[in-house]
């Protein structure tokens, strides 16, 4: 991983220049992504021919804040021009025609964006094996995932594709890879950071963020990334604060929470002593650690589940293959529902003419039966299985039952960390509470795969903000990441804490 302040210094010394910079990493990229399958749109000539313009921009005087960095984008969110499936069959073809507001400003700060990043399906997942492109391997071993949704991200950050990715986080799906893959992931507060332009998995939810080599390179990311957009009526309108500073400054109090439920059953031992012999060395430094309890945590799996999948299937309901995205192929449609009708017809013989109408009624009318044809071919089997569970806890009869009892229990969980955050700054928790696992091993047991995020989802639920910084690697040769969660706005806070870490790691 590479060091972006660094290499932005001896850019500005003269010492390097961005063409340099982009092809070190269009090398890299073609060396490397082979095998990994992080970066899955990548436009070789534009990324000269934009390195040389920031280059001019340098040599001018007039380069933005993030000349030099070389920026991966998840494939969620939209470049104009670019391809834009979300790894899903339903966006097979599509091409984003404006830039998200988050692209826009990296663009305009002179980034360099070199390739769009693997995800799974829609942002549904925690490995990145739901996708049309195959699956991201982890670079620290092939044979493991790069955890998910953001794992392109994640990975191509890993192996120094790039500098730094955009990612995008629901439930974890910043925080995870980052922690699978050794590298840092931010997940800001809900609305610091515009989502427009971002397809939407779970509104509610959804945050945008940087996933970085270091913390420093990660809240120099937030500086561009954050701020109120005018075409994200949802996004804060609270002045943006400066990330980078004061991160060094070892002097300032930090209390840190340990939520005693957060390290019980499931996490790995190995995981569990090293985060608490990292804890009494920042105590020895003059942190303060205050036990603290988030009594709702135990719900948070289930809430998330109920509540991402209700938003999920709403938001889904755009691909219906008439506007965009895959369609059915209509000839076929005719053909099945003329069959059907043959069908009924035979099975009718002799009955009155009113009976044969009547069943013909019950059949589904071509636009239908267009929809659905195209809504099946369109999605894979994870965000299929959301849909339905979406639809299933909105429907009369579960309302109340599911959907208004999560949201009650979202209240609950809101409440336990508003308590917590007026007696600490940062509440720790492992990110994970395993390592990377191999890649197959939990496509088939989709449980086991949600109860990845079991420490993740809580912020999410919250809306506040959350890091992942790495915190060793496990005997078993795989990263492992500490999470700092803090409250509303309190980006900084965490970004003190998470730097605090990477000093221990020496
Ligand atoms: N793994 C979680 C899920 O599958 C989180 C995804 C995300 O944050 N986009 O929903």
């Amino acid at each position: 991983m590479k060091n972006l302040l660094a290499v932005q210094g001896q850019i500005k010394s003269g010492e390097l220049r961005v063409t340099d910079v982009a092809e070190e990493h269009i090398s890299l990229i073609k060396e490397k992504n082979p095998a990994i399958n992080a970066i899955i749109h990548f436009d070789e000539e534009k990324v000269r021919a934009e390195a040389g313009i920031i280059q001019n921009k340098v040599d001018a005087g007039t380069a933005g804040p993030l000349a030099g960095a070389v920026v991966a984008i998840k494939e969620a969110f939209s470049e104009k021009g670019k391809k834009l499936t979300c790894s899903s069959n339903a966006l097979r073809n599509f091409e984003s025609i404006y830039d998200a507001t988050v692209v826009r400003k990296l663009k305009e700060a002179d980034a360099l964006l070199i390739g769009r990043t693997n995800m799974d399906e829609f942002a549904m997942g925690s490995s990145t094996e739901n996708s049309i492109h195959g699956a991201t391997r982890n670079p620290v071993n092939q044979e493991y995932v790069a955890g998910g949704s953001s794992g392109g991200s994640a990975a191509a950050v890993a192996a120094g594709m790039s500098h730094a990715a955009l990612g995008s986080d629901t439930g974890g799906s910043i925080r995870q890879p980052a922690s699978y893959c050794g590298v840092v992931g931010v997940k800001p507060s809900y609305s610091r950071v515009s989502r427009y332009g971002l397809v939407a998995y779970a509104s509610s939810f959804d945050s945008v963020g940087p996933i970085a080599g270091s913390v420093t390179d990660a809240a120099l990311l937030l500086n561009t990334l954050a701020g109120h957009d005018p075409l994200d009526n949802s996004s804060s309108q609270r002045p943006v604060e400066d990330y980078t500073a004061g991160l060094e400054d070892r002097e300032a109090n930090l209390t840190i929470g340990v939520p005693e439920e957060y390290f019980g059953e499931g996490l790995d031992p190995e995981i569990r002593s090293s985060i608490e012999s990292q804890l009494s060395q920042l105590e020895q430094e003059g942190a303060k650690l205050l036990p603290v309890s988030l009594p709702h945590t135990k719900y948070s799996i289930a809430a998330y589940y109920i509540l991402a999948t209700a938003e999920a299937s709403s938001n889904l309901a755009r691909y219906d293959g008439v506007r965009y995205g895959h369609r059915a192929d209509f000839k076929e449609v005719e053909k099945e529902l003329g069959a059907e009708r043959e069908r009924v017809k035979q099975a009718l013989k002799g009955k009155s003419h009113a009976e044969v109408e009547a069943a013909f009624a019950e059949l589904d009318s071509p636009l239908i039966r267009l929809y659905k044809k195209s809504r099946t071919e369109a999605f894979g089997k994870e965000v299929k299985r959301r849909i339905l569970l979406g639809t299933y806890v909105l429907s009369a009869g579960y309302y109340d039952a599911y959907f208004g009892k999560a949201q009650k229990v979202r209240r609950l969980i809101q409440q336990d960390f508003e308590k917590v955050f007026s007696q600490v700054d940062v509440i720790v928790t492992p990110t994970t509470p395993t390592t990377a696992f191999k890649i197959g091993e939990k496509v088939n047991d989709p449980v086991q795969m949600y109860l990845n995020d079991m420490y993740t989802t809580s912020a999410n639920l919250a809306g506040i903000c959350a890091i992942n910084v790495p915190a060793g690697i496990h005997p078993n040769g795989l990263p492992y990441g500490i999470h700092f969660m803090g409250n509303a706005f309190h980006e900084k806070d965490i970004l003190r804490a998470g730097r605090r870490v990477e000093l221990l790691q020496g």
